[in-house]
């Protein structure tokens, strides 16, 4: 129920946390390579509870035993990246895991990478806000 999609419109690739592993890259690397998108969006959400975990897990120093350990795992270093530049805010730390999120795709993907070079491509993170269904864009990558 986004950007007035309809069914088949959009490559939906959704983990807990927008974590990202090698299914979540190599889907991307089809989508890109022999579906030819030519966005990738790269989004967040308000209330996010797997980042929601990774942030009380980092400020009480308690790693989970559980199954959600492995969002804390994946999560650390976008908010590690937010205390660094002083952003505790939920919402701050949101946004970066985005822009974090999306840097990693770009620098990680060759064909990503390649596409945005061309200038067929972009990629954007961006958060999505629950109560207004609003989306603001945090980070884009284009050519240029
Ligand atoms: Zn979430």
């Amino acid at each position: 129920m986004l950007f007035d999609a309809g069914l088949g419109d959009l490559f939906v690739v959704r983990t807990a946390g927008g974590c990202v592993d090698a299914a979540v890259t190599g889907s991307l690397e089809f989508a890109v390579t022999t579906l030819g998108v030519s966005l990738i969006v790269v989004l967040s959400h308000e209330e996010c509870g797997a980042i929601g975990a990774a942030v009380s897990s980092f400020e009480e120093g308690d790693l989970p035993s559980d199954l959600t350990r492995v969002f804390v795992e994946k999560i650390a270093p976008s908010v590690i990246r937010a205390k660094r530049d002083g952003h505790e805010e939920r919402s701050a730390i949101e946004e970066i895991h985005a822009a974090e999120t999306a840097e990693h795709l770009v620098h990680r993907i060759p064909p990503v990478q390649a596409r945005i070079a061309d200038g067929s491509l972009g990629v954007v993170a961006a958060r999505y806000r629950l109560e207004d269904g609003r989306v603001t864009s945090v980070e884009e990558h284009f050519a240029g």
